[in-house]
């Protein structure tokens, strides 16, 4: 069976603290968030760009949190006013895969990396 791989990457710089830490985390800080989105799919779509099923998505729809926050995005936000959990990279990735889902067409895997720095990453994704 076919099988088609879509990546991109962006960048976040984002305000967090997490809530309960003991530690300097604990405290208001920023980061550049990396995330990589892998979109993994036997079949490709339309979209709202495309009406022909030529593509996995569109890579807009996966690019949407770079925006930033006034746009929708989460370029420039707090993430603790945004994410309704802990704001650990492995909960940033989470919410990012659940609202990326939301955008995306049936049928797709969706593997959400984030970076929080250049050497601490993770890897979401949800069966
Ligand atoms: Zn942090």
């Amino acid at each position: 069976m076919p099988r088609w791989k879509l990546n991109t990457e962006f960048t976040i710089d984002s305000a967090h603290f997490i809530q309960g830490y003991d530690g300097k985390c604990g405290r208001m800080h920023g980061h550049t968030y990396k995330v990589r989105m892998t979109a993994i799919s036997t079949k490709l779509n339309p979209s709202a760009y495309l009406k022909t099923p030529d593509m996995v998505c569109d890579f807009k729809e996966l690019k949407w949190a770079a925006a930033d926050f006034e746009k929708g995005g989460l370029d420039h936000a707090v993430l603790n006013e945004v994410i309704p959990v802990v704001t650990t990279a492995e909960r940033i990735a989470e919410y990012l895969h659940t609202e990326t889902m939301k955008r995306l067409p049936d049928g797709i895997e969706l593997i959400v990396t984030v970076w929080e720095t250049e050497n601490n990453w993770v890897e979401y994704t949800a069966d």
